[in-house]
């Protein structure tokens, strides 16, 4: 029978729980254990599909087609794990089952309670979960704060829990300890006190509380916050201050033989800690010295308490992967996709960058500006990423200046337009006529297949893939044939040949010219760095401007030539690199 670990915030919410959790996983995973990881979001939205990013962050995807928070991305990449629709539940989700469980005659006629009923499928869910990984350890992530109203009945399912099996439960307090003077240096401990008494009030005492401060809780601190929230000793206050990378929280919590405390407490026997190859990806992070600049074109910049990187964070993570791998410094700038449409003269600050991505993105919004930067790019020889909405806004533009029409677009912004290059299929279709969007789009993991000889072909070392998606639209059919001819190569397909998965110029156009239909951002993994990102990174490092390569210094100031059936109306432009 597993063991399970709760961890749950105190005081503020984005307080590093999902990080915390990830990294207390990584180092028992390294100890030799089994572990999973669950994420409960207390949402009665039934899954993250719906969300805005600019309200909850990501939605990352799963294999299984399960649209889930940020932080499942965060398990899959420390545990280097798939995960399923088991790993993760919200509050809406839960009462779903329970109602429909009720629907179906499941409680005998009894009458079924928010007590213990909701509590008891949080429990039945957990223990799915453990049976289909065999994990040794569950960790379970309880979004929002102790003491809120919405996390009360997960925290009653913990409870529950650890009165039926008291030595198979450990309780975790991630809580924020602040601090007001300049520097930050006098550390308040009083608000995590009230944190874990709040706990206690629930009817839970912590085990262990991690201390999140701007530095590292002093002795002092450590102590009184054992003495005052019922802990036996200073060791079970552990102290989490910053960490220069995500990755290095988990050698920082080795430093303070974190795994052996909750190994004890658990009465788990430990095998030796082997952590060797995360400590190295961890350094090639912190150290690698040569930097390139990476431009991520995106929209979701108009929420101002809003950290924009939660809204791309499995991308970002995806290049800091790859940099490692490679070894350079990936320096990333946001850019505003609107900014490009105010004054176009704008794409011609994209010559600072070494690479662009343009990630995924739903609606009209920004979607000229995206345009142009994939045309700046093409045309000045500037590695170009597009990750689904990207490699479709790539399509119109290949469409659009290429092939001359001037009116070509995706149906999602244009429905009416002659040349829909982008469109939504059949399949996709039928998913609306109810009109319900939760969980309708293209969903979770699909095979493709390579074509031999092609950027993305060499990058896999394989012809068979598989990827995950989200999107409703696909490359429409009817112009693959003109826009082939036209030189787009559309090397990953469908199996039954019906959906583009990859489109990318040959190596002997562009150095890094390509777009995926998937998201290859959702696999990567810090130990297994996604092949396109390597790629597109290693494109990205050869014709850096750092090098001394003269020849692509030249012709990023002269735009290649455009194929002659092209229809060009813009004046082009050149560029200065201002270093
Ligand atoms: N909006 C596009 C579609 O639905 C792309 C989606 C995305 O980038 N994830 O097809």
């Amino acid at each position: 029978m597993a063991k399970y670990i709760f961890v749950v915030g105190g005081v503020i919410s984005g307080v590093g729980k999902g990080i915390t959790s990830a990294s207390i996983g990584k180092i028992l995973q390294a100890r030799g254990l089994r572990v999973t990881a669950i994420k409960i979001d207390p949402y009665v939205n039934v899954d993250a599909g719906t969300m805005n990013p600019t309200e909850h962050g990501e939605t990352f995807v799963l294999d299984d087609g399960t649209e889930c928070d940020q932080d499942m991305g965060n398990y899959e990449r420390f545990l280097d794990q798939d995960l399923s629709r088991d790993n993760y539940m919200t509050t809406g989700s839960i009462y779903l089952s329970v109602i429909n469980r009720e629907r179906n005659l499941g409680y005998n006629g009894r009458c079924v309670e928010v007590v213990p009923d909701i509590p008891l499928e949080v429990i039945r869910r957990i223990q799915a979960a453990e049976k289909k990984s065999r994990a040794d350890v569950v960790i379970v992530e309880i979004g929002g704060t102790a003491g809120e109203y919405q996390n009360i009945l997960f925290l009653e399912a913990v409870r529950i829990l650890k009165i039926k099996r008291p030595k198979d439960v450990l309780l975790i307090l991630v809580s924020l300890v602040p601090s007001l003077t300049a520097g930050g240096t006098e550390l308040k401990t009083k608000p995590t006190q009230y944190a874990a008494r709040t706990l206690n009030a629930g009817g839970l005492q912590a085990d262990l509380i991690f201390g999140r401060a701007p530095i590292a809780l002093d002795e002092k601190r450590r102590e009184k916050i054992a003495f005052v929230c019922g802990l036996a000793s200073k060791d079970d206050v552990i102290s989490a201050p910053n960490a220069r990378s995500v990755y290095e929280v988990a050698l920082n919590f080795e430093k303070v033989k974190l795994s052996d405390r909750i190994l004890h407490k658990l009465d788990i026997k430990p095998k030796a800690t082997d952590l060797r190859e995360w400590r190295q990806m961890v350094a090639a992070i912190n150290d690698s010295e040569k930097v390139v600049k990476i431009g991520i074109v995106g929209k979701y910049f108009d929420s101002g308490s809003f950290m924009l990187e939660d809204s791309y964070i499995s991308v970002i993570e995806a290049i800091k992967h790859a940099g490692a791998k490679i070894k350079v410094k990936p320096e990333i700038t946001w850019l505003n996709a609107e900014e490009f449409e105010k004054d176009p003269r704008r794409v011609r600050d994209l010559a600072r960058y070494d690479g662009i991505i343009v990630p995924g993105g739903f609606g009209k919004r920004g979607v000229e500006g995206k345009i142009r930067v994939a045309r700046y790019c093409r045309e000045h020889q500037i590695p170009y990423f597009g990750l689904c909405y990207g490699m479709q806004i790539a399509t119109v533009e290949y469409a659009r200046d290429i092939l001359g029409w001037q009116d070509a677009h995706t149906t999602e912004v244009d429905p009416k337009t002659k040349h829909p290059v982008i469109d939504i299929m059949p399949e996709q279709k039928k998913n609306l006529v109810n009109k319900d969007y939760g969980a309708t789009m293209r969903l979770g993991a699909y095979p493709a297949q390579l074509k031999k000889g092609t950027i993305v072909a060499h990058a896999y070392g394989t012809l068979s893939i598989s990827e995950r998606h989200r999107h409703r639209y696909e490359v429409n059919p009817e112009f693959i044939a003109q826009l082939e001819k036209a030189g787009l190569v559309f090397s990953g397909i469908s199996p039954n040949r019906k959906l583009m998965e990859v489109a990318e110029l040959p190596r002997d156009k562009h150095p890094f010219f390509l777009g995926t239909q998937f998201h290859p951002e959702l696999k990567s993994r810090p130990l297994r760095p996604h092949p396109l990102f390597v790629e597109f990174l290693r494109a990205v490092n050869n014709t850096a401007y750092g090098e001394e390569d003269q020849k692509v210094k030249i012709a990023r100031k002269q735009p290649v030539s455009k194929p002659k059936n092209g229809s060009k109306k813009e004046a082009r432009t050149t560029v200065k690199k201002s270093k």
